[in-house]
């Protein structure tokens, strides 16, 4: 084939400043050649990658991302940070495959600041499997608004994930095979059993309690209006279903079903019809 016509990936590596960058760094001045579509991002540790950065490189239309640190118990920091990024590029594996999103288009490899030949190896390498791959969506059989599509959802449900893996994502074990730390059955669950949490306009009193303790600013709030969560600033930590008080319990979590749509903001103001006729509880106007 003509090099005219030959298949110029995009790709993306994130590397440590102390090791990867090191390595990155000798393999130019030694004049290791590497493909020059390969574009570099320093970071001041791999464990400062996160799962939101890798999709949005992918949802960016990168063919190929590289991560890149200090070999095991060589991290410049405490706690070691690659061993965050080895969970993280694990985990982040299975969602990609989740969406359908060959894994291979994610590796992880760890480059001492004095293997400038290993880092050509391994850029030259993985170059190759992405140009055999394809762009990327084109092997998945994913056109771009449905790639967009699952990457964007995807992305949404990073914060209940990493809720839900903070045990695993923070694990720093030198014995344990990270690259077996997550299945395929155990993400598929965690995304299908992903809760959404919705606030019953009839049973909702505005007491605010629920706004006050969202860390996220998700539930939108005011004096004597119902209160309505905002879905896509929501993480799904469950805290509002806990705070709401039970006299009210206002507040329902909702697994595998739609969510009702929410009151217009015009229809939100309660009418305590409690302070007219005692006995009946209020309810929003409309
Ligand atoms: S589930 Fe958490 S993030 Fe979502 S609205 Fe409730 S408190 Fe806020
Ligand atoms: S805590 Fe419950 S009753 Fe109070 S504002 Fe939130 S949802 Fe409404």
């Amino acid at each position: 084939m003509s090099s005219e016509g030959k298949f110029k990936p995009k790709m993306l590596g994130i590397i440590c400043n102390w090791c990867c960058y090191g390595g990155a760094d000798l393999c130019g001045v030694s004049r290791f050649q590497y493909p020059t579509y390969i574009r570099l991002i320093r970071v001041m540790c791999s464990g400062r990658v996160d799962l939101k950065h890798i999709l949005l490189a992918f949802a960016n239309g990168v063919d190929g991302m590289f991560v890149g640190g200090c070999h095991i118990n060589d991290c410049h920091y405490n706690p070691e940070g690659n061993y965050d990024a080895m969970s993280m590029v694990s985990l982040c594996k299975k969602l990609l495959e989740h969406i359908g999103i060959n894994p291979k288009r994610l590796r992880l490899e760890w480059v001492s600041a004095g293997e400038g030949i290993r880092f050509a190896n391994i850029m030259n390498e993985f170059s190759r499997e992405i140009e055999h791959l394809g762009p990327l969506g084109k092997s998945e059989g994913l056109d771009a608004d449905e790639l967009k599509k699952r990457i964007e959802s995807m992305a949404k449900l990073i914060p209940y994930i990493k809720l839900a893996k903070m045990k695993k994502l923070a694990l720093h074990n030198i014995d344990e095979d990270y690259t077996k730390l997550y299945t395929s059955d155990e993400i598929d669950s965690l995304i299908s059993e992903a809760p959404s949490y919705w606030i019953d306009p009839d049973r909702c009193q505005a007491c605010m309690t629920c706004a006050r303790r969202c860390p996220v600013e998700a539930i939108i709030s005011a004096k004597n209006q119902v209160h309505v969560i905002d879905q896509d600033k929501c993480i799904r930590c469950g805290t509002c279903l806990s705070a709401c008080p039970p006299k009210f319990g206002a507040v329902t979590r909702i697994v595998g079903e739609p969510l009702p749509p929410p009151l217009p903001e015009g229809k939100r103001t309660i009418v305590r019809k409690g302070k007219e006729k005692a006995g009946e509880s209020p309810s929003p106007a409309g």
